[in-house]
């Protein structure tokens, strides 16, 4: 992306942001809360217009008008700190919905990819149950479960392990390396330095609408160039 601007009335909340993220990257959104993070990513995949700016996935402009938003989506996936599922579908309902509505899939073929999906966040024996029987360690694995039923090029995860109670934590963070492993392009809001530094190959640190710092995690983390990141991380940390 480049240029990337968005401003809500009076108050601009990205102030000019350029970033490549590479296929099969991850890379890492950090910095102080009101900083843009999540109007970043929500721009990404068309949550929010962007007042200027280029987005490209995969070399497709999609901020283009002419191109299909539910289309966009459908290739960047995005899980959310509230794991927004729909409360009245079971597990295998929430993760073939969209497959049949957006990508016209059949029953028997999304219930397929559902299935597969399932099991790679090891899921399997939720299949019928409906997510408010669910921890929310494991209705996020479906959230992620649905968004890859979705054969996306791209997913976005917003803070995806903030609302979680510590011991949930883990099983969700270890989903997200294998996906990281398999390849998977994915732009990750986190507060989980151990996770960024491990899994991500690049960290963004923002603050104010602009990326005031980016690199290696391990670099970024163990020294910042900018007063501002030391300033943020000194808090975190
Ligand atoms: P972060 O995710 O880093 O905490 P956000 O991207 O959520 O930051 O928000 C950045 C700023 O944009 C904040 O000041 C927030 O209040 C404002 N903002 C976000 N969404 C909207 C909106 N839909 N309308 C008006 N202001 C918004
Ligand atoms: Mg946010």
């Amino acid at each position: 992306m480049a240029g990337l601007h968005k401003s809500f009335g009076d108050l601009e909340v990205l102030r000019g942001v350029d970033l490549t993220v590479e296929p099969g990257q991850v890379v890492c959104v950090i910095g102080p809360s009101g900083s843009g993070k999540s109007t970043l990513l929500r721009c990404v995949n068309r949550l929010e217009e962007p007042t200027s700016g280029e987005i490209r996935v995969e070399g497709i402009d999609i901020l283009d008008p002419e191109i299909d938003v539910d289309r966009v989506r459908a290739r960047i996936g995005m899980v959310f700190q509230q794991f927004n599922l729909f409360p009245h579908l079971t597990v295998l309902s929430n993760l073939t919905i969209a497959q049949r509505r957006v990508l016209g899939r059949s029953k028997r073929d999304a219930v397929e990819v559902a299935r597969h999906n399932l099991a790679r966040v090891g899921l399997m024996d939720k299949v019928a149950a409906y997510p408010a029987h669910l921890s929310g360690g494991q209705q996020q694995r479906v959230a992620i479960a649905r968004a890859l039923s979705m054969d996306p090029d791209m997913m976005l995860f917003d803070e995806p392990t903030s609302a979680l109670d510590p011991e949930l934590v883990g099983d969700v963070l270890d989903v997200m390396r294998d996906l990281a492993r398999s390849g998977m392009t994915m732009m990750v809001v986190t507060h989980e330095m151990g996770f960024a530094r491990e899994v991500g190959d690049q960290m963004i640190f923002m603050d104010d609408g602009v990326i005031v710092e980016s690199g290696r995690p391990r670099d970024v983390l163990s020294d910042p160039r900018h007063a501002r990141t030391r300033a943020f991380l000194s808090k975190v940390l």
